[in-house]
């Protein structure tokens, strides 16, 4: 296993802390690179809850990134020799080594990005624990299938593209990364990871666990922002599997014409939860708080517009903010907490605009509002949240409930649908066939009819709309991670009897 490159915690600010100016509500704006006394380039992780420095990584300079591509395309050939099932056997050893691990990731994880602890954990965890049947679910869908017709074989091949190009967020660091390397690995491909400038230390530590079990040079990390990310998308790579924005979104499926690279999008979402009036008004009103609330909102499949039927508008909001009300913000390291941190000042203010705007406009909130201590968003619940306005358009990404009502069902979907986003969405009804019947009207990727969304065991994750280009998960998402090759020959059956 190769030396660890980023320094954290106690060890940092032994032997570095001197070489910054640390002043903590400039770094909780907005992480920057400051130059060390060394002249190099360093990359600042901080603590989201204090400001505090948790470790860095050394930038790699934009200049350079075209050569790490190009000698990871090297490096691919010894990996691309391995057998599906030898791959896969790798990446389960990997997936073990990331369980044993899990607390000490997932802390880091926590600690860098601010969700509490125990999701850190989690997060670690059940990536580690899934790693052997996702490896082996892309080993059987990557196999090479063989068809003959009269005496003509075809046989249908998923060879390796070459050097994919990852770049992943911060809100679900290991997670992200993950849908997208155990394709990407498994195919043959080597791998250019861009961890997000918020998490790099987790980025990097995850990506050292299945270097310890890859041939060298197989799988590159580059750290830094945006530049870097261009820079790595410009590079001769053949596809670019991005988790992000569709800001970014965009600027990558422009850039990567130069090229035609493939592409997988994974965008952001502004999902609904349509509650209609016969629907069991607790599991409702439960599945709102947990889905708007959770990772303080900075999930892309967040419930971001709760539109409730008018008949029993009254009672849902009343329990909507009991539930909301019990719910807490704090440190990743506290205890009895339910979410951690906004990440930065700028995702902070991003959301008391979007809160303070709809209060301006005409909206009402029940719980929560504008005025939000330092770093933080309490829980916040707005009613009369009406189409217009921009918390109703724009993706939020922070922990508020916003709640508006429709009178017929055509008006529900109509609402849902106004968005150029179509991630997820759910609908809440006791007559399971209208609530299916409503759901299939509605544009999205993935929809939970009485239950959260996404699909059980190797199901695609995917959007409709602006939230998505390509995808992962399933045989078809996996595919994508591969070149289709068509070989035509004759039958070996044909050319032996012949
Ligand atoms: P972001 O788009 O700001 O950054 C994501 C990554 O892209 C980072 O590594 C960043 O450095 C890099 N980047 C930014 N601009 C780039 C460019 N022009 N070229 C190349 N790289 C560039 O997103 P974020 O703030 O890190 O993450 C939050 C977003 O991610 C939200 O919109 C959320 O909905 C979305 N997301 C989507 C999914 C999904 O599965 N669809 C999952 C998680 C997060």
């Amino acid at each position: 296993m190769p030396a660890p490159i980023c320094r954290a915690g106690a060890d940092l600010v032994g032997s570095r802390a001197g070489l910054f100016t640390v002043e903590p509500t400039y770094l909780n704006d907005c992480r920057r690179y400051r130059m060390s006394t060394i002249h190099e380039q360093f990359l600042a992780s901080l603590d989201p809850a204090t400001g505090e420095v948790v470790g860095e990584v050394p930038v790699t300079p934009a200049a350079d990134i075209a050569g790490i591509v190009d000698e990871a395309r090297e490096a691919a050939a010894q990996w691309r020799a391995l057998t599906h099932q030898e791959r896969a056997g790798r990446l389960t050893l990997a997936g073990e080594a990331l369980v044993e691990r899990s607390e000490e990731l997932g802390t880091l994880l926590s600690r860098e990005m601010g969700k509490p602890r125990d999701h850190g954990i989690g997060e670690v965890r059940s990536c580690g624990a899934g790693m052997r049947t996702k490896a082996e679910r892309a080993a059987a869908a990557l196999a090479p299938v063989a068809e003959v017709t009269n005496d003509v074989e075809t046989t249908i091949y998923r060879d390796p593209l070459g050097v994919c190009a990852l770049i992943t967020p911060w809100n679900y660091p290991v997670l992200t990364t993950h849908w997208m390397i155990v394709p990407a690995l498994m195919a043959g491909n080597a791998v250019v990871l861009k961890p997000s400038e918020e998490t790099p230390l987790i980025g990097q530590a995850y990506a050292e666990v299945l270097m310890g079990v890859l041939p060298d040079g197989v799988l590159r990390v580059v750290h830094g922002g945006d530049e870097q990310g261009k820079a790595l998308v410009a590079a001769s790579v053949d596809l670019v599997a991005f988790t992000g924005s569709r800001e970014a979104g965009m600027h990558i499926m422009a850039a990567a014409a130069h090229g035609l690279k493939r592409l997988v999008l994974e965008l952001g979402g502004k999902d609904p939860l349509i509650v209609l009036d016969d629907a069991d008004l607790e599991a409702a009103a439960r599945m709102a708080v947990n889905n708007s609330l959770d990772n303080a909102g900075q999930t892309c499949v967040a419930t971001e517009r709760v539109i409730v039927a008018a008949a029993i508008a009254d009672a849902f909001e009343a329990r909507v903010v009991e539930l909301a009300s019990d719910v807490k913000a704090g440190p990743w390291d506290a205890a009895g907490v339910t979410y951690g941190p906004m990440i930065h000042a700028r995702q902070r203010d991003h959301v008391i605009g979007h809160i303070r705007e709809a209060l301006e406009a005409g909206a009402t909130a029940l719980l929560g509002g504008p005025e939000q201590p330092e770093r933080y968003i309490e829980p916040t619940v707005l009613t009369g949240v009406t189409g217009d306005m921009r918390i109703a358009q724009e993706e939020t990404f922070g922990p508020v409930v916003c709640i508006s009502r429709f009178e017929s069902i055509s008006d529900a979907v109509r609402e849902a649908n106004a968005s150029p986003f179509g991630l997820g969405a759910m609908v809440f009804g006791a007559d399971e066939a209208r609530a299916h019947d409503v759901a299939r009207q509605l544009d999205a990727g993935m929809i939970g009819v009485n239950r959260s969304l996404g699909g059980v065991g190797d199901t695609p994750w995917v959007g409709a709309k602006q939230s998505g280009f390509g995808y992962h998960g399933s045989p078809d998402g996996t595919r994508q991670f591969a070149q289709t090759r068509v070989v035509r020959r004759v039958a070996v059956a044909a050319s032996a009897g012949a």
